[in-house]
């Protein structure tokens, strides 16, 4: 058998291929970023068709600088940027629209119209989200009521929906000539549309969305054999064989696969998984169910999820709006050249707040200013913001899962900061630990893909793949911890309540 798998990160930011080899080593890389497209406050999208050729160039990039073809990578794996919405013509191949993406708050009217009957939980206890326009349920109906011909399209079995796993997996698999259009069970989760106990789309919601089932992708568990690449591609007749959402992927990457094991995700959002096993748990405590994995025909194993809009965004925000760093690692630099916060707290509330609060009326606040107050001040209250997020939605975990976690594995672009990360350490009280591998996302779709064509026989070798790299203790005093605390929880409660 070949000896590499190639996994695609379909990336927020950037699209990434990432060969690894059977240790889960990372052998050579290939990266491009796209346009994000802002056409007003609130909006973001991306161009399709730019993401697909940027998959294409970026497996061109690591397949030639390990000096590698087709013939030596087993299987692909596919990780996405979750809950961002494709609408394409299949005939043609055209996208109908942009893609709007999870970060996009367009839908709010859409969420406030279905939330009139029946409040945001109405859906909750079939598919454990609550109506929020994060999810790509509402995404789908904006494109099929703003663009003009799309509902006609739609009921006539033209357009069809995809997470940017679908997108890239139907383009890969040969397209409008035959590509297959299917998801996981993981991506699944994330549309509003899937039943979490029978893993099938539900008629009811979809037809409270408008939305035709005709649309939506056959569901399938994430790791199987979806098809093959067409015979143009660079990985032609290559099975493709994984697909995971990225922070599912991430978690699977972790060998994070017991119940009660976790991972924190530090990219332009945050996102701690916690694994529930094959439990569905609801959360009591503003955390979304989900769907962790599912591996062929075996048992599907669900998850807690805290997510936390705005982290990494958050740096890009003092680089590109801002202009007081030129790149992300200089916040560091920044933070660093003062010993506290100066009492400054920036509350990202962008896109509202997420986890645990759900608070679409939320906006970004700045609080505890004083002529005092400078740029580095600013820095470092932007990472303090990471860390504070992710400590409310570890407290909502703790709560729910009725027992506290005793270290927390980190991963993604921003785990790079050391002072963030022993900030982290400080205002959780825990140990916060990175593996040696952190680009854990795409691993764990290579991972999927590795496991069912055999590249790995079973979860084993791959946890014993897993290495730690480095591990922050805490040494906060707990009086400092909650003092800092509340008034972090004060900053938030300012940020509430502003849209008009
Ligand atoms: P994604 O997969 O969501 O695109 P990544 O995991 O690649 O994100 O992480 C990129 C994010 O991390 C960016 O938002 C960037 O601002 C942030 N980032 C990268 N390096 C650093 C750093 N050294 N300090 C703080 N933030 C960083």
């Amino acid at each position: 058998m070949a000896d590499y798998i190639i996994a695609i990160d379909q990336g927020t930011t950037s699209s990434r291929a990432i060969i690894f080899d059977k240790k889960g080593s990372i052998v050579a890389t290939g990266q491009k970023e796209h346009e994000q497209i802002l056409p007003k406050a609130g909006w973001v999208e991306h161009d399709a068709a730019e993401i697909w050729r940027n998959v294409q160039e970026v497996i061109g990039l690591a397949l030639g600088r390990a000096d590698l073809t087709r013939h030596d990578i087993a299987a692909v794996g596919i990780t996405n940027q979750r809950e961002t919405a494709v609408v394409w013509d299949k005939k043609t191949g055209k996208p109908a629209y942009n893609a709007i993406v999870w970060q996009d708050t367009r839908t709010q009217d859409i969420v406030d119209r279905l939330a009139a009957d029946g409040g945001v939980e109405r859906f909750k206890p079939v598919v454990g989200l609550p109506l929020a326009t994060y999810f790509s349920g509402t995404k789908i109906a904006w494109i099929l009521e703003n663009v003009e011909g799309a509902r006609e399209k739609a009921e006539a079995g033209d357009l069809i929906f995809g997470t940017t796993d679908s997108w890239v997996l139907w383009n890969l698999t040969g397209g409008a000539d035959g590509g297959v259009h299917v998801t996981d069970v993981t991506n699944a989760s994330r549309t509003m549309f899937m039943d979490l106990e029978t893993l099938e789309w539900r008629d009811d919601i979809l037809e409270a969305f408008g939305v035709p089932r005709s649309m939506m992708p056959e569901i399938r568990s994430s790791s199987e054999v979806y098809g093959t690449a067409e015979s143009s591609s660079l990985l032609r007749e290559t099975p493709i064989a994984g697909i995971l959402g990225d922070q599912q992927a991430a978690t699977f990457g972790q060998a994070a696969f017991q119940t009660g094991e976790s991972k924190n995700t530090y990219g332009t959002g945050c996102f701690l998984i916690f694994n529930t096993g094959e439990e569905i748990v609801h959360s009591k405590n503003g955390l979304l169910t989900t769907v962790g994995y599912k591996l062929g025909d075996g048992p599907t194993h669900y998850a807690l999820e805290g997510s936390i809009a705005v982290t990494g965004s958050l740096i890009q925000w003092l680089r590109d709006q801002l202009g007081i760093i030129s790149s992300a690692p200089e916040v560091e630099k920044l933070a660093e050249q003062v010993e506290d916060n100066g009492g400054v707290y920036i509350v990202p509330a962008f896109s509202g707040l997420f986890a645990p609060y759900w608070r679409s009326d939320a906006r970004g606040a700045i609080v505890g200013l004083t002529r005092y107050a400078n740029k580095n001040h600013i820095a470092r209250a932007a990472l303090e913001a990471v860390a504070f997020q992710t400590r409310d939605v570890l407290d909502a975990v703790n709560a729910d899962a009725g027992v506290d976690l005793t270290e927390l594995k980190v991963d993604g672009g921003m785990v790079a900061n050391d002072a963030l990360m022993q900030f982290q350490a400080d205002v959780l009280g825990v140990p916060v630990v990175r593996p040696v591998v952190a680009e854990t996302t795409a691993l764990g779709a290579a991972y999927a893909a590795g496991l069912a064509v055999g590249f790995w026989n079973g979860l084993d070798d791959l946890s014993a793949n897993w290495q730690e790299d480095k591990r922050w203790e805490p040494s906060m005093e707990d009086a400092e911890r909650d003092r800092q605390l509340r008034l972090w929880r004060k900053a938030v409660t300012k940020s509430m309540d502003w849209v008009d």
